[in-house]
């Protein structure tokens, strides 16, 4: 393929890459969105593998390399629960930085590489690679502190070490440090020893970054983390000379960083306090709740009452959360929805911006399941409907309900808007058991006089309710 018809190539699949987060920014149009970015990225792999910059000797490896990617790639697409998705993609983040980490050794070892510069062009091709390095080993061991959290194989609890503040500028003093024996070093063999330890540097401040951040906070954790691997995919492609890698890298990472404001936002956080790490926590230490424990009856009802509270209302509200996802409840919801709408009840979905596991995960659900979007809502857009709403529906959802958030300022998730449920006439709660929600605090909701709790798994206590509507 000539440069020019590969840069084309290039052009166009930026300018699809750009559709394709447009059409990401709304349910209506993201399947529209997602087939622009296969396009895009099947137009940009066949650019770059038939691309000026790759001989025919390579096609052996790529291709052996292609196959064993889309093998695993197609073994996790089908394996996978929808559930365990936020994992797979902190893992995948995970393997972004991994890439930039290699690509950057690579390119420093590479003598062809190295011949190519000169004078202030080697600096700059140094510089690149340092910080593609940096950024990358922090993304790749952030990335799998994520996974172990949001798998539950590490504590969701915050880490906090003594002095993590000091211990933090300290590694930013060391990277500094060895970035400028680095750049003076005469030999690879020079070089490499600062190259090796900023990369472990950069790796245990990937740790230490994301140990620190627990509970409730950790959706912002998600997105900065997303965030990041497109600035080291970013980097890779100014080692490479790829430039659609630069675009494409630089759209995710600012996409990603707009998330994370987002997500700040939505959890009422300042974005420095999150990185600082110690999030959800206070002074440096993790923050007791205030000491008012909630107290008082909780009221259990069956399926049938439910059914029957359900049938008198006019105004519903369902907030869905993580357990509706576990359960895969959600067709089940959409039937009862169906079916009390047809009966004239207004039913609404109530959506917060950090329900479920990833951003976006109710909405996905919900579609999935066909709920017409004009009844999904936006925590912000309905939660003043409370106070004229008959029943509150919670689905599986416990942190993003829980009135500590509004009531103890002592409580981790003091300060994060919650959807106000117990201003409803009636709230009912379906979940297991009391057990607590992803940031571990105690939900004060369970004992509301006005409240009840629908014990048992979402989709059979929801199964149950539909046959007693029906019925
Ligand atoms: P929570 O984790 O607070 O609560 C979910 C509840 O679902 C649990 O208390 C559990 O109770 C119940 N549950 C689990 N399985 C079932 C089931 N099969 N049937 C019925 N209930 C079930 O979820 P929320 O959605 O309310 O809040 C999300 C939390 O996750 C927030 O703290 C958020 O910060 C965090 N988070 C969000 C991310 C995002 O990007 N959205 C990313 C990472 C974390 P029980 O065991 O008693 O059934």
């Amino acid at each position: 393929m000539s440069v020019t018809l590969a840069t084309v190539s290039y052009v166009g699949a930026t300018i699809l890459f750009i559709l394709s987060l447009g059409g990401l920014s709304h349910p209506e149009t993201s399947r529209r969105g997602n087939l622009y970015g296969m396009i895009g990225m099947t137009i940009a792999v066949l650019a770059t593998v038939f691309g000026p910059q790759v001989t025919s000797a390579g096609y052996g490896w790529i291709i052996g390399a292609m196959v064993v990617g889309a093998c695993i790639g197609v073994f996790a697409a089908r394996t996978v629960k929808m559930t365990q998705m936020p994992e797979l993609v902190a893992l995948m983040h995970s393997l972004v930085g991994l890439a930039a980490v290699l690509v950057g050794f690579a390119n420093y070892i590479d003598p062809a590489a190295a011949g190519q510069f000169q004078g202030a062009e080697k600096t700059i091709h140094e510089i690149e690679i340092y910080v593609g390095i940096l950024i990358g080993a922090v993304t790749f061991s952030g990335s799998i502190i994520a996974f172990g959290k949001l798998s539950g194989k590490i504590s969701g609890k915050p880490v906090l070490l003594p002095a993590r503040h000091w211990i933090n500028l300290a590694g930013l003093l060391i990277v500094v440090y060895f970035g400028r024996e680095f750049l003076h070093a005469h030999s690879l063999s020079e070089g490499m020893t600062p190259l090796v330890v900023m990369t472990a540097v950069s790796l245990l401040f990937g740790i230490h970054m994301v140990m620190a951040i627990g509970g409730a906070d950790m959706p912002v954790v998600v997105s900065m983390l997303n965030s990041y691997s497109g600035w080291a995919a970013a980097a890779t492609g100014f080692m490479l000379n790829n430039d659609l890698l630069i675009v494409t890298g630089a759209l995710v990472g600012s996409s990603g960083a707009i998330l994370s404001y987002i997500m700040c936002k939505a959890m009422n956080r300042h974005f420095i306090s999150v990185i600082a790490g110690g999030f959800g926590t206070e002074g440096g230490t993790p923050a007791a709740s205030s000491g008012t424990q909630p107290a008082g009856e909780v009221v259990a009802v069956s399926a049938a009452e439910t059914a029957d509270l359900l049938r008198e209302a006019k105004n519903v509200i369902i907030v869905p959360g993580y357990g509706m996802a576990v359960a895969q409840a959600q067709h089940t919801v959409y039937e009862i929805t169906k079916f009390l709408r047809e009966k004239g009840v207004n039913v609404r979905f109530g959506i917060h911006p950090v329900a479920g596991r990833m951003p976006g995960h109710m909405n996905v659900l919900l579609a999935e399941a066909k709920v017409p979007y004009d009844i999904v809502l936006e925590m912000d857009e309905l939660n003043d409907d409370f106070p004229n709403t008959d029943v509150a529906m919670v689905i599986g959802a416990n942190d993003i309900v829980n009135p500590a958030a509004q009531d103890d300022p002592g409580s981790p998730i003091a300060g994060m808007p919650v959807l106000e449920v117990w201003k409803a006439k009636i709230s009912i709660v379906m979940k297991r058991s009391m057990a607590s929600g992803y940031a571990g605090v105690d939900n004060p909701l369970f004992y509301k006089e006005n409240n009840r709790m629908l014990f048992g798994d979402a989709k059979k206590m929801l199964d149950e309710v539909q046959a007693a509507l029906k019925g």
